[in-house]
């Protein structure tokens, strides 16, 4: 059925927002775009819903997150782990002693209310990543879009032939619900080089997107260069690696992935805190795209990925939230006040708001389909009720600022209207 729908201003993409702007949705796409008047006089006799004093804007893309930890904080509590380390080797180990506790069942619960709690925050696609492979099919019924990343990693050659045999039977599934399939090796400092390489063959033969975590922090810089420090010497012989440390390789993080063929645009990188400027302009030069996740960044204290170097050497930037492990909430709403604050506005609101979805978007292959609000897109957008009046020319301010994430009043995922009231968090 067609239905057009308004309000007060639209705002499609980082492009001045429209007064009285208006979309006609299709069968789930959105089939003109307008102001209200121009489509209700070329559609006469269409139903028309207008949101009155409220702003019209495209579901957000959240292009880094580990939904299946969703329920993270309360693992802790219910294993008496106290307050998050201020290390990064020290939250990898508490990570390890929380997983190791937890029943199957339980990430299943946990990846609904990250499902849950997404669709809540208006975000419309992810990346998403997940170890618990069997927990896939709770994306069987989900409005959420994007790519769904097996994880995997290893070090000795018996279990990554187990893990590799793992892996090539849940792809087979390709798609579930609305999400791609797609691998994601977890690190240089996790995985073995001859695995790691042959799954970036894999994906590149295949077309299969891909994601890496990489340069997030000093340590996975020394080991990667130099096979020392805290993941070395804490890390491995913990999880009873310490036979697998490999020779060092004397290079830095974006040489070793690039030796590795890991340096091509379908597989998103996450994080690129610690790049120097020449690992920057190799990124630029690939083509490739990078997640940042300022937040979980300032939770591990690993440091600032250098923003300002990035966007003017063309690096191409998204957002996402990482996992509740290491983040306090699912929305990018959220991410994008805290961004804009943390890198001190060297990226102004109308880059983050972009990088929030058209750059999401396409990081993640999805931009003819999502990402602003165009005609032959999906029909996918929510409804924000500022608390006060915002004019036009506010409009993106107001989003980074605190306080979007409770002002969603109505998602829509191709022209369905979501039941957002009910999502629990507790
Ligand atoms: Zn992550």
């Amino acid at each position: 059925m067609n239905c057009i729908y308004t309000a007060k201003y639209l705002v499609s993409s980082n492009a001045p927002p429209v007064e009285g702007g208006a979309l006609l949705a299709h069968a789930g796409q959105i089939a003109a775009v307008g102001t209200v008047a121009e489509l209700k006089s070329n559609n006469p006799g269409v139903a028309v819903v207008d949101f009155a004093d409220a702003l019209l804007v495209p579901l957000l893309v959240n292009a880094h997150t580990h939904l299946e930890l969703t329920d993270f904080p309360d693992w802790v509590e219910n294993v008496g782990e106290g307050a998050s380390p201020e290390n990064f080797v020290d939250w990898i180990l508490r990570l390890i002693r929380v997983k190791q506790k937890l029943d199957k069942n339980q990430y299943q619960l946990s990846l609904s209310h990250g499902i849950l709690q997404s669709v809540a925050a208006g975000t419309g696609a992810v990346g998403d990543i997940l170890a618990h492979h069997a927990a896939r099919h709770l994306y069987q019924n989900s409005p959420l879009v994007g790519s769904l990343f097996l994880e995997t990693l290893g070090q000795d050659p018996a279990t990554i032939c187990r893990l590799r045999n793992g892996l090539s039977e849940a792809l087979k599934d390709e798609v579930v619900g609305l999400v791609e399939l797609g691998i994601s090796p977890h690190s240089p400092y996790s995985i073995s080089q001859d695995y790691l390489k042959s799954i970036y063959a894999r994906c590149q033969h295949g077309k299969l997107r891909c994601t890496t975590h990489l340069a997030e922090s000093s340590a996975e810089v020394e080991f990667v260069q130099r096979s020392q420090g805290d993941l070395a010497s804490r890390l491995y012989p913990y999880i009873g690696w310490e036979g697998y440390i490999p020779l060092p390789s004397g290079q830095r993080p974006v040489e070793y992935l690039q030796q590795q063929g890991g340096l091509f645009p379908e597989n998103l990188l996450v994080h690129g805190v610690h790049l120097n400027n020449a690992e920057i302009e190799t990124l630029a030069d690939k083509k490739m795209w990078l997640a940042l996740c300022p937040r979980s960044n300032a939770t591990l204290n690993v440091g600032k990925a250098p923003v300002g170097k990035l966007h003017r050497a063309g690096v191409k930037l998204a957002l996402g939230t990482d996992s509740l492990a290491s983040c306090d909430s699912l929305s990018i709403w959220d991410e994008m006040t805290f961004a804009h604050r943390w890198f001190n506005g060297e990226l102004d609101a109308p880059t983050l708001f972009s990088m929030a979805t058209q750059g999401g978007a396409e990081a993640l292959g999805l931009e003819k389909r999502i990402g602003s609000l165009e005609t032959g897109k999906s029909a996918s957008f929510q409804i924000l009720r500022p608390k006060t009046t915002v004019a036009a020319d506010e409009i993106f301010d107001y989003f980074v600022s605190s306080g979007c994430t409770d002002d969603i009043v109505q998602v829509y995922h191709r022209g369905q209207p979501q039941t957002i009231d009910k999502i629990v968090t507790d």
